[in-house]
């Protein structure tokens, strides 16, 4: 009886163990995410397309990079394209 209850919090351990894995890969392709920039200096959001009014105002150039980089750029969700 007690080597059933181990077994089964061992498979517990297991379950919770790959799930954090799915996470960290929903995570990271999330971080791979294409999205589009302007480098212009007044920007300040990325974009889900290139086709988002929010980009009309770029006065610089757009550019496809992923959402990591549009992060280190200092990029925030664009409130049009993203909407809650
Ligand atoms: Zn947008």
């Amino acid at each position: 009886m007690k080597k059933q209850l181990l077994l089964i919090s061992f498979t517990l351990f297991l379950a919770s163990f790959s799930l954090n894995g799915t996470e960290n890969k929903i995570k990271s392709s999330t971080q791979e995410t294409k999205v589009t920039i302007c480098t212009g200096n007044s920007a300040t959001k990325y974009h889900k397309t290139n086709k988002c009014r929010g980009l009309n105002a770029c006065k610089g150039e757009k550019k496809t990079v992923t959402m990591k980089e549009a992060e280190k750029w200092g990029r925030t969700k664009c409130k049009i394209c993203y909407k809650q």
